[in-house]
């Protein structure tokens, strides 16, 4: 007993050291003080101060800040874990460096290569954070038709048993590199000339190094509960998580239909599979112009798709399809259907398909609007946001509890073209017209949405929540204030109530501005295995 307690004696007095030089060597980097903590677990606010050391929470509670390099007070504000985005489409990270319109929301933490597009080199591209830092976190998924593409170029067939495994050989490649699971796109090409089996191969060499599958399913119109459960069932079969992708019902003809669609999701969480659900904060979605087009016309390549057009016969099945498909969703012509960005006509940026066809066409009719879809097709396409999903129905999948918060957005550069608004605005639309205006979901419940429930599915285990051990990725915002400001007409304006975000233990923005730290990390997968020649 006396030498037990002459062992601790001595190791108490050795680890006070250097707490007793005092002023030289203080304990903390960085202490939070007079916040309110929200720490991510969904529990109720909490008032403690945070103290960070070498870039992690060292401790939560009372914190005497004299013995701190830095001190921020939170007088007054949320302190809040750094926002998960488990859906963004950042391949281009590294040219925008500060991802200033993510941070500027309160994402710390980004998860790319979504909706099947990735980068196939995910060891590299994880890497490449050693010589060019960056300001925010950075994860990726492996998407399938960047695989297939490598593989099978833009083939509409399914793959030959050496293809199949090849593409399944270049996953788990990824997956060792650190992607943090399967992404599919079923709806683009060339992911949607894909059977399921072909998926279901491929999210098994996933599976085989603990990812996720993530999916843009194959339809989300009148297709929906077929692609819901093709979803289901493909993780059922690769034994792994399922994440269905910014979740929605797109199909007028479907509106009110949510409860059902969530039912599948919680039948297949019953079963034990674990399956959770993103998603925007908006009535409107955004994508490309081809996706108005039916898949087999634009098989191949623009260049084919232009060929179909100009045989009279395909042109006229192809107005037929479309005319079909939009009556099935309920839709009785394109007025849901605005440009972002047409390059050909940058005019046309912001207004809609039956305005357009009006102004330069001077007509009102269905088939001269889909003729003006066919002449911006042949310009080069375009970046499309679609007014098709029901305010109803965004608040009903809202209140799920498996539902996470995610942009589906990409780095913006300030200014350039129209993309949709919740680049600039998603978390701050949720913390301020939904939790704070509407009441739709509880400050404490959203902040878990964008925090410790995208960390446990996509197995960040030690971010996304205030907690003693856990990476400092830190938000401080006041909730009274806290709002988006980018709309679909004047997207690229920053969100508000934010001031200060910290990633990784690093003030990246503080009061007005980024301040030029560069604290980011690559937060590789379960399945990685480091180069053994320190190249990591
Ligand atoms: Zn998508």
């Amino acid at each position: 007993m006396r030498i037990k307690s002459f062992l601790l004696l001595t190791a108490f007095v050795l680890s006070s050291v250097p707490f007793s030089l005092g002023q030289s060597s203080p304990a903390y980097d960085l202490v939070i003080i007079n916040g309110r903590v929200v720490d991510g677990t969904g529990n109720p606010w909490f008032r403690a101060s945070v103290a960070i050391k070498d870039g992690r929470i060292v401790k939560v509670g009372r914190v005497d800040g004299s013995n701190a390099k830095q001190i921020i007070d939170a007088k007054g504000q949320i302190v809040a874990p750094g926002f998960i985005d488990v859906h963004a489409h950042t391949e281009n990270i590294y040219d925008q460096p500060m991802a200033e319109n993510f941070i500027r929301m309160g994402v710390t933490t980004l998860v790319t290569g979504n909706c099947g597009g990735s980068v196939t080199e995910v060891g590299e591209f994880l890497g490449r954070i050693n010589e060019k830092p960056l300001a925010i976190n950075i994860s990726t998924l492996i998407g399938h038709n960047s695989v297939r593409q490598k593989v099978m170029g833009l083939d509409n067939r399914a793959p030959t048993a050496d293809e199949q495994k090849k593409m399944n050989e270049l996953v788990e490649q990824a997956m060792k590199g650190g992607a943090v699971g399967l992404a599919t796109g079923l709806i683009y090409v060339p992911g949607t000339y894909s059977e399921t089996d072909e998926v279901i191969e491929l999210a098994k060499a996933a599976s085989k190094h603990g990812g996720i599958y993530a999916s843009h399913i194959r339809d989300e119109g009148t297709g929906v509960v077929d692609a819901i459960k093709e979803a289901i069932n493909i993780g059922e079969k690769a034994d792994m998580p399922v994440q269905i992708s910014h979740f929605k019902i797109s199909a007028k003809s479907l509106w009110g239909q949510t409860p059902m669609a969530l039912g599948l999701v919680r039948d297949a969480r019953k079963r034990g599979l674990n399956v959770t659900v993103d998603q925007y904060a908006y009535p409107a979605s955004s994508t490309s112009l081809d996706a108005r087009m039916p898949t087999w016309a634009i098989a191949g390549g623009r260049e084919e798709g232009k060929k179909r057009l100009a045989d009279p016969e395909s042109r006229a099945k192809i107005k037929a399809d479309m005319r079909k498909g939009l009556a099935e969703r309920g839709f009785v012509d394109y007025a849901f259907a605005f440009v972002a960005s047409h390059r050909a006509n940058p005019e046309f940026n912001g207004k809609n398909i039956a305005q357009i066809t009006k102004s330069v066409r001077n007509a009102d009719s269905l088939d001269e609007q889909i003729e003006q879809i066919f002449t911006m097709y042949e310009a080069g396409g375009a970046q499309m946001v679609y007014q098709v999903m029901s305010e109803d129905d965004v608040r009903t999948i809202m209140q799920d509890p498996f539902t996470m918060i995610a942009s589906d957005s990409g780095v913006r550069e300030f200014g350039s073209g129209v993309p949709h608004p919740r680049g600039y605005g998603n978390n701050a639309r949720v913390l301020g017209q939904y939790v704070r205006d509407l009441k739709i979901i509880s400050l404490e419940d959203a902040i878990r949405k964008m925090t410790s429930l995208p960390a446990n599915v996509f197995e960040f285990r030690d971010r996304g929540q205030i907690r003693e051990g856990f990476v400092a990725d830190i938000v401080i915002f006041d909730e009274n204030t806290v709002s988006d400001k980018a709309t679909f007409e004047n997207p690229h304006q920053y969100a508000v109530g934010f001031s200060s975000v910290i990633v990784s233990g690093g003030v990246v923005f503080n009061g007005e501005k980024m301040t030029g730290t560069m604290t980011g990390k690559a937060i590789r997968g379960p399945g990685y295995v480091a180069k053994p020649s320190g190249s990591e």
